[in-house]
């Protein structure tokens, strides 16, 4: 069993774009990303703040709008035109969850396309469906590098995603499709998962369920790649594999932490920049 070192393949990845912005500094463009909190959920909080941090690493000029739980609609509409239309600006996002009464989706909707960095918007959803250039949803594109990196064959193996939404499951499932795997999709309402995941060679969770993923339902060899972010009885991060059992049938996996969780924001800084080279 290998396992796949999330954190140190994200650093790899921050290096490479902090090259990238003192490239794009000296031809006198400054990537920038603006980051819109509603309300001060105590999670996202810490996603902001280790964005920030990376986006300080890389070189990526990073601004906070911080606006109150009360917020209305349209306040909030109006800043993400304004934002959209501020050409020293490359990326934008709405850091989720918003506070009840504001609606998310017509958030991520206003960003405009060209700067929609999380690859929310659904002209950049249809974009991944048809295989057209645009940004890729951060977390599967996360999954895809450090495929990659550990040169995992994607091609014509089966891969079987557990979960669909659209964060994470959805676009998963259809970068797999892009990299000519053949694709299952498991959700709440998959009848017999075991006999379905017994079959994956590349078996991908993303429910948010504890140590869902046991041995007996992963084949001898298989890659397996956790993207659950979850809280055991102990209170300890954990993922949705049973990790210690799971570790001794699989060929590759991930941990938790330190496998996709830290790939997420190097593909969200990864996308910014490439916004930036795009306006060149
Ligand atoms: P979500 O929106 O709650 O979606 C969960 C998906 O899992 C749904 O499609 C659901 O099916 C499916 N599901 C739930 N229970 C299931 C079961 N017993 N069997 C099969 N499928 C089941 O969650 P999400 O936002 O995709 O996040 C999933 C996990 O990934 C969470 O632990 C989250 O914290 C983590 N995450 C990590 C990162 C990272 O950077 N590492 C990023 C995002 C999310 P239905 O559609 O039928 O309801």
């Amino acid at each position: 069993m290998e396992l796949i070192d999330g954190k140190a393949v994200a650093q790899k990845v921050r290096n490479e774009l902090k090259e990238q912005v003192e490239d794009l500094k000296k031809q006198g463009i400054n990537p920038k990303l603006a980051v819109i909190m509603v309300g001060d959920n105590p999670a996202s909080k810490v996603y902001v703040r280790n964005k920030s941090k990376a986006c300080q690493e890389v070189g990526i000029d990073f601004e906070e709008f911080l606006l109150p739980e009360d917020t209305k609609e349209n306040d909030l509409l109006e800043l993400i035109d304004n934002l959209s239309s501020d050409d020293s600006i490359h990326g934008i996002l709405v850091q989720s969850p918003l506070p009840n009464g504001l609606d998310a989706q017509k958030a991520f909707q206003r960003i405009i396309p060209e700067k929609d960095v999380d690859c929310f918007n659904a002209v950049n959803v249809g974009k991944l469906l048809i295989g057209l250039d645009g940004p890729l949803p951060c977390t599967p594109y996360g999954v895809i590098r450090l495929l990659e990196e550990y040169n995992i064959e994607i091609e014509g193996k089966h891969c079987v995603v557990l979960g669909r939404s659209n964060i994470v499951g959805r676009p998963m499932a259809q970068l797999m499709l892009r990299k000519n795997a053949t694709v299952t999709t498991c959700h709440s309402k998959t009848q017999n998962i075991k006999e379905i995941t017994k079959q994956a060679d590349i078996l991908i969770s993303a429910i948010g369920k504890p140590k869902f993923v046991t041995s007996d339902m992963v084949k001898d060899d298989a890659v397996v790649i956790d993207v659950g972010m979850n809280r055991d009885e102990d209170g300890k991060l954990c993922g949705d594999v049973d990790f210690e059992a799971v570790k001794e049938k699989a060929s590759f996996i991930t941990p938790v932490p330190g496998g996709v969780g830290p790939m997420t924001i190097a593909m969200l800084l990864n996308n910014c920049v490439k916004v930036a080279k795009n306006n060149r």
